[in-house]
């Protein structure tokens, strides 16, 4: 049994799509054990995206130098670097600004398997590369282009915790303990 974030961005929340959203988690069978709408702080912003970790920073600036490679763009004219990590670097800074813009709403689900399965029910970081059937690929078009020349954060409606270790260092950011709740759900039976 897994636990793990899921927040629906302000762009989601703008748009309307909470309940889109996680209708699709729920009938998959995940459990919502915590839920609220926040509006973030620049403090939560900055520890839910920590500055420190190299390792994630460097991930984000190679996935947005593949997919500038794969449409034929000039790393270094559109961002002005091709270095991963100074592009990572960037990029965090539109974050921050992305997830403070406006209310978001949070949740934490618990089911087998959970970090994976949310993730693959939200689909591709970039929502040009997310498959039909996954959150981003249904309700997004934007892509690292779109964004790198707008100075801005791809707009991918859902932040889902990428693994294990990562649900277990941001849920207690979001969530005290009491407000995560333990209850049965009807089809546990039929799971087990
Ligand atoms: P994920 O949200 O799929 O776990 P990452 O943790 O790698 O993806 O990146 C965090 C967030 O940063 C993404 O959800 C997206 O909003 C944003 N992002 C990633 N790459 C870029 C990029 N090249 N340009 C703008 N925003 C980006
Ligand atoms: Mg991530």
């Amino acid at each position: 049994m897994e636990r793990t974030l899921l927040v629906v961005k302000p762009d989601g929340v703008s748009r309307g799509l909470v309940g889109e959203i996680l209708r699709r988690f729920e009938r998959a069978g995940l459990k919502i054990v915590a839920a609220k709408m926040v509006k973030v702080t620049k403090e939560l912003a900055e520890k839910h995206y920590p500055g420190h970790r190299e390792d994630w920073i460097k991930d984000i600036g190679h996935k947005t130098l593949e997919n500038y490679k794969e449409l034929e763009m000039d790393a270094k004219k559109l961002m002005g670097t091709d270095d991963p990590k100074e592009i990572g670097k960037m990029v965090r800074v539109w974050l921050l600004e992305y997830i403070t813009s406006g209310p978001v709403f949070a949740v934490v689900l618990e089911g087998p398997h959970a970090v994976d399965l949310v993730r693959k029910i939200s689909g591709h970081t970039l929502p040009s590369k997310a498959p039909p059937g996954t959150i981003r690929g249904d309700l997004s078009f934007d892509s690292s282009y779109l964004a790198n020349t707008g100075k801005r954060a791809i707009k991918n409606l859902v932040h889902a915790s990428g693994s294990k270790e990562e649900a277990e260092y941001e849920i207690p950011l979001w969530f005290s303990k009491e407000e995560i709740l333990a209850y049965e759900r009807a089809e546990e039976k039929y799971m087990k």
